[in-house]
């Protein structure tokens, strides 16, 4: 039986690492079928990066040039825009207005920047970073994934220390550490639920029902 998250107000879920964390996996591990037709989405955000191998435009990212990122931009459409490793990427503002109003819960995979506005933004978010085992893993997963030049994997590595020595000043809520994927999955299922279990987010009317 499916936890009854998606009752009551939606929830926003932001999930943040350094890259070759593993939050794409795990944000695909969350997002199974079960749990999409329970009300729970993926946001997917606008990047000028261009499409790796393999990369649909609407499903991992919605890929536009830099000039119409900026008209983006400039028109309020990004809930938070931000530079990350010499591209653009922006959370777009429509799906999460929505899911605040209709209910279900929303996922998103942003940087440490946007995770921090997106949470001075929506208060009741759960932030949640995700850290790889080791240095030595990280550079493994990066380098395995084939997909960057040895210019941008060098980009992404710097970062990813740099991250990983500064996530506690962007106001996690919580961490869990990606040793194991089966693990790191129930963690961030853990922490979902729990939170939704908090006294403060316990709707009045649901225990007038429980009353009547
Ligand atoms: P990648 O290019 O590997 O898909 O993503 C690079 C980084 O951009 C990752 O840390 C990812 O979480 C972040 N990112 C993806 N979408 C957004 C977004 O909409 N806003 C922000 N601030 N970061 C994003």
């Amino acid at each position: 039986m499916e936890h009854a998250i998606q009752q009551g107000p939606g929830k926003i879920v932001i999930i943040s690492s350094p890259s070759g964390g593993g939050k794409t996996t795990i944000c695909r591990a969350l997002l199974r079928p079960e749990r999409l037709e329970s009300g729970w989405r993926f946001s997917v955000s606008y990047t000028t990066r261009p499409p790796r191998t393999g990369e649909l435009n609407g499903r991992e990212y919605y890929f536009v040039t830099d000039r119409e990122f900026d008209a983006l931009t400039a028109r309020g459409f990004f809930a938070e825009h931000f530079q990350v490793h010499k591209f653009k990427y922006g959370t777009p503002r429509g799906p999460l207005d929505e899911i605040r109003q209709d209910g279900g819960v929303m996922v998103l995979d942003v940087d440490v920047n946007g995770a921090k506005a997106l949470k001075q933004e929506f208060p009741d978010a759960i932030t949640i970073f995700i850290l790889p085992p080791s240095i030595e893993a990280l550079r493994e997963r990066l380098n395995s994934r084939g997909t960057e030049t040895s210019e941008q994997l060098a980009v992404r590595f710097d970062n990813a220390i740099r991250e990983m020595n500064s996530f506690r000043d962007f106001g996690f809520d919580y961490v869990v550490v990606n040793r194991d994927l089966s693990i790191a999955v129930e963690e961030v299922e853990s922490v979902i639920i729990a939170h939704h279990c908090r006294i403060e987010h316990f709707p009045p009317e649901q225990l007038k029902e429980i009353l009547s």
